[in-house]
């Protein structure tokens, strides 16, 4: 659900190091993300995962379902959570997303400006508003850094400092102010049409006629599967409350602006639980719950300082929910701010409720013990898989002038694509057989790379660049004492070990080669 405008954190003085372009262009180079139909100039909003990407994105989802539905957390009361887990369609009877409010209320407010023929999203735009009524008001991308603002200021506004301004997102500007703004992408007032309501669903049809009856949508978001099976589970497996029901999947929105490369995309993956708890209880899951998104997001290698847990004010609360907290990241794009990475929302009975009014059938739980029945709360944690993989990427992507590669991604090795490479020092000699056979031992049991040509310097940046942990060599010494050296990504120090030690060596330190 669209959340209120992230807060600026002025005071968070804290810079991301990198450049977007720079990763954007590292992915496509070695192979995480294309654009999607790239060969045919791409399709905005659209991303496909290259052979990197797509093994990343599966260990952030695998690890992700561990935590949750395989080992689920201990409960507060030294008790496993129960947590199942479902894989529902993306089509569902139209009626449940008039039930969810989407089709009535899943809008974006969409902003055109008639000269440039951009459009925007009327809240991601910040309009510069004269505090003492004179001269122009300019519009800015609320991902605008300083410089680039002042420098708009000077060119239009004569160099007015930023302080003379009222700022507002543009959806909060009175529509007869709009005359007197100046668009983002153009230097005159009076192009940017008044905000009007745009519906985020893509709508397709389903069986042979193409009317108003056949209309069907495909899912903005992956919960609200969770909800119509809700009394499905209940009935056919053991579960009791409280207890939660987790799923990953696509979800698809048809954004006004999808930007930032996969960050905000059309077509994208979320992993979202809905824990279902009794309504006087819902306090105490939702603390519990925050604690554990963030030891998770800690227990992938994610540098918590870059982090921040936004808890949303009352006023900015979605009409159903009492407490809603953004997990916010520092991405480059967005700093010095954080933007959205993940929201965890007390969604109250208001899900449950609606599908029970509009479908007629009764969703309450009766609770075996107290004979109770009551429609349960819940609370929701929601992240975005593709969003979670953009900030796994941005957080590993370490910059070192002292390498070849001139960057490595500092990966925890259990998202690491691959675990280690097996590199024969020369392609002659005795080398390639010895690490033929390393590579055969090593390959049951973890994802490992065999790679043979090029001199080794290029190799080692190949794997830098892809954020293998470990780079094991075989040279002549190997052949006369079994030994190979082991290179480690983050310090390129090297050691030997023996060579029917490595899948120990690899065992043991799985845990330990990330930086944070
Ligand atoms: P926004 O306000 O940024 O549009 P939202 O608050 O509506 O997003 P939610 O409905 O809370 O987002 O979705 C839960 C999670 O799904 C988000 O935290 C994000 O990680 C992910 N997500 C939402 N929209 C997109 C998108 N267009 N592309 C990629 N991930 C998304």
């Amino acid at each position: 659900m669209s959340h209120p405008e992230p807060v600026k954190k002025n005071d968070m003085t804290q810079t991301a190091p990198v450049d977007m372009k720079d990763i954007v262009a590292l992915c496509k180079r070695r192979g995480f993300i294309f654009p999607a139909s790239d060969i045919y100039g791409g399709i905005n909003g659209f991303w496909d995962y290259g052979p990197l990407g797509t093994e990343l994105k599966n260990n952030i989802r695998d690890h992700w379902w561990k935590a949750m539905v395989i080992t689920p957390p201990i409960g507060p009361d030294g008790e496993p959570l129960q947590i199942v887990g479902l894989d529902t369609s993306i089509i569902q009877n139209p009626r449940s997303w008039e039930a969810s409010g989407h089709v009535g209320g899943f809008n974006d407010p969409m902003v055109d400006c008639k000269e440039s023929k951009k459009r925007y999203r009327a809240d991601h735009i910040l309009a510069f508003l004269p505090k003492d009524g004179e001269g122009a008001a300019l519009a800015f991308d609320k991902d605008a850094d300083s410089a680039e603002i002042d420098q708009r200021l000077k060119k239009l506004a004569k160099g007015r400092p930023q302080s003379d301004y009222n700022i507002l997102t543009l959806d909060k500007v009175p529509v007869e102010q709009f005359p007197s703004i100046v668009g983002p992408d153009v230097k005159t007032p009076g192009t940017l049409t008044e905000p009007r309501q745009f519906n985020m669903m893509f709508h397709t049809f389903v069986g042979a006629a193409s009317g108003d009856e056949n209309k069907a949508y495909l899912r903005p978001e992956t919960c609200a599967g969770i909800f119509l099976n809700f009394k499905n589970v209940v009935d056919s497996s053991r579960v009791r409350m409280p207890f939660g029901i987790a799923q990953i999947g696509k979800a698809f929105r048809n954004e006004v602006t999808p930007r930032n490369f996969i960050f905000r995309s059309r077509e994208f993956e979320q992993m979202e639980l809905e824990w279902f708890c009794h309504p006087d209880e819902h306090e105490k899951w939702f603390e519990f719950w925050v604690e554990q998104r963030k030891a998770w997001w800690k227990s992938i290698g994610m540098d918590m300082a870059r982090f921040y847990f936004n808890d949303i004010e009352k006023a900015e609360l979605a009409h159903y929910s009492s407490r809603t907290i953004d997990i916010e990241y520092l991405f480059p794009f967005s700093a010095p701010d954080f933007d959205e990475l993940e929201g965890i929302a007390h969604r109250g009975a208001f899900d449950l409720t609606q599908h029970q009014d509009f479908s007629g059938q009764k969703l309450d739980y009766l609770d075996p013990v107290t004979n109770e029945r009551y429609l349960p709360h819940v609370i929701e944690p929601s992240t975005g898989l593709t969003r979670a993989l953009l900030a796994v990427l941005c957080d590993a992507y370490t910059p070192d002038p002292n390498r070849p590669s001139g960057v490595y991604l500092n990966f925890h090795p259990a998202l690491a694509p691959k675990k280690a490479a097996i590199l024969p020092l020369t392609a002659k000699d005795d080398h390639v057989p010895a690490a033929t056979k390393l590579y055969m031992a090593l390959r049951e049991h973890f994802p490992v790379d065999l790679d043979i040509k090029q001199n080794i310097g290029k190799r080692y940046a190949r794997q830098d660049e892809i954020g293998t942990p470990f780079c094991f060599t075989i040279d002549d010494q190997t052949n006369t004492d079994q030994t190979v050296t082991v290179r480690h990504r983050n310090t390129m120090k090297q050691e030997r070990i023996g060579m029917d030690h490595a899948l120990d060596y690899m065992r043991q330190n799985m845990s330990t080669a990330t930086g944070h």
